[in-house]
């Protein structure tokens, strides 16, 4: 029962996701106007805003204009409702539990966005520290601020001595980031999830390069690869750190 809650408050929140994605690189609010198509500019109906249903509702097109509605708004919705499923069928609904869907969420939306336009906006990341440090201060007093403060130095310092030493290999978008989740998951996970990021950025890279499908030159964006493994620690997170950093006690 709890998973299927879940779910559905998982794709509820993927399908908003969505509309982040879309929008906010484009300078468009989120919630205001309602969701329509882009291209006629006929707003959907009760039914077509339903996540995962209205989509197979309409076929996957404008029903206005037949216009593609891209898959990945469903597959989004699937994607989040079966993460939100994991973590609420874990954990129920605790704190925890809220501070890892609303990072999940952020690295969705940090993903999305710069897999399309290689930035991830500051409104994704600089407000929702304070977040994390307020959740924080609710589950951990002050000492949880102080070891989530310690996340945002340590992992933005992190990786901003990387930016500095590859030359834009990484940006300050991906600086940000890694301070964002050092906010919510401490320095023992927000580490973790940028080793995981290398290794699958590392796999995929080569993978990519061997197949001839980007060249050396091409840049591929990093932000996708963090995004995965900070998702992957929110998840397996119990099992993924002592894993990657097995003298850590805590
Ligand atoms: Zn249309």
């Amino acid at each position: 029962m709890l998973k299927l809650t879940g779910f559905i408050i998982g794709s509820i929140i993927g399908s908003f996701l969505g509309v982040c994605i879309h929008r906010i690189p484009r300078g468009e609010s989120p919630v205001a106007p309602r969701s329509h198509c882009p291209k006629c500019g006929a707003q959907l109906g009760a039914a077509e805003l339903i996540p995962i249903i209205g989509y197979v509702f309409i076929w996957g097109r404008c029903r206005h204009c037949r216009e593609r509605v891209s898959v990945l708004y469903p597959i989004l919705e699937v994607g989040c409702g079966l993460l939100s499923a994991r973590v609420l069928g874990a954990e129920g609904f605790t704190l925890s539990a809220v501070n890892s869907l609303i990072l999940i969420s952020l690295a969705v939306v940090a993903a999305g966005i710069d897999f399309q336009h290689r930035i991830i906006p500051d409104i994704v990341t600089l407000p929702w520290m304070a977040v994390g440090l307020v959740i924080a201060a609710f589950s951990g007093g002050i000492q949880g601020v102080f070891s989530r403060a310690l996340g945002i130095v340590g992992c933005g310092g992190l990786v901003f001595l990387i930016a500095i030493i590859s030359r834009g290999g990484m940006g300050g978008g991906d600086v940000k980031f890694m301070a964002l989740i050092g906010s919510f998951l401490g320095v023992p996970g927000g580490l973790t999830s940028f080793v995981i990021a290398c290794v699958i950025g590392a796999i995929v890279g080569v993978i990519l390069i061997v197949s001839g499908i980007k060249s050396r030159k091409d840049e591929i964006p990093f932000g996708p690869f963090i995004s995965l493994g900070t998702i992957m620690v929110c998840v397996f997170g119990e099992r993924l750190i002592p894993m990657v950093f097995p003298w850590l006690r805590f």
